[in-house]
């Protein structure tokens, strides 16, 4: 066993994967956000076969679909094994979206919470949706597994992020479908310390600064200072929860 080989098995991140690169098909949701593109690199890293989906529902920020392929551009110069790996994208127009919901991500209003702690961005169900989209195109592509960067840790006000919600969706298309997809979702219990310290993990200090760079988080779309956490505005939930989150990784401290 490499020295490579025996950092992996030790590492708390890789656990519901068996050791080695997987042959069987992958399918990421991937946005351009610090955690979609952990996520795919993630799976750049388990599977043979990586696909990538995105959702164009008239986001107010057109900034963060342009940043995945940026990101994804700089993941297939700096890691030729993961270059090889990595197939067709696939963009789903949702704009359909723009219609059922009624929120700060679609409409110019300011980013808030409400009383039940759920931020005001919220569109209800999305991820339940953008899951389905995503079980149809692997269904079609012949990809088993679908990676999805949800997490309880930092955005527990969102339900169709809990694991809850995805166990019971992963039984519910695989009925649908009569098919046994496997939905991932890797930083479930992690935290945006965390995170940034999987991302080290799986691409080294390299992958955490293509992540810092490239990857996007602001709500409000800004992405011209570049701060020590990455460009964003600094005061947004978004931005805040970075900039924490990257502190709390400079200092070891991980959730
Ligand atoms: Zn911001």
């Amino acid at each position: 066993m490499t020295e490579n080989q025996t950092k992996k098995s030790e590492s708390s991140f890789t656990s519901d994967i068996r050791q080695g690169v997987s042959n069987e098909g992958c399918l990421v949701l991937y946005s351009g956000g610090q955690d979609s593109a952990t996520c795919l690199a993630w799976a750049l890293e388990h599977f043979d076969r990586v696909e990538t989906i995105g959702f164009d529902y008239g986001q107010r920020h057109k900034v963060e679909l342009e940043c995945r392929e940026n990101l994804k551009q700089k993941l297939i110069q700096n890691f030729p094994d993961w270059a090889a790996r990595l197939g067709e994208d696939h963009m789903l127009d949702l704009a359909v979206l723009h219609q059922v919901s009624d929120c700060a991500l679609t409409r110019e209003t300011e980013i808030a919470f409400g009383k039940d702690g759920i931020p005001n961005s919220f569109v209800p169900g999305r991820n339940l949706l953008f899951f389905t989209f995503a079980a149809t195109i692997a269904y079609r592509r012949g990809l088993r597994h679908i990676v999805g960067g949800m997490c309880e840790t930092d955005y527990s006000g969102y339900p169709d992020c809990r694991d809850d919600t995805i166990k019971a969706l992963q039984v519910a298309i695989n009925l649908g479908l009569e098919r046994r997809l496997v939905l991932h979702t890797p930083l479930m219990w992690l935290d945006k310390a965390s995170t940034w310290q999987m991302a080290e993990e799986v691409g080294g200090k390299e992958l955490v600064e293509i992540i810092r760079q490239e990857s996007h988080s602001c709500y409000l779309g800004e992405r011209k200072i570049l701060h020590d956490w990455g460009y964003g505005c600094g005061h947004c939930p978004a931005c805040e929860l970075r900039a924490a989150g990257w502190e709390n990784y400079q200092k070891g401290l991980l959730g």
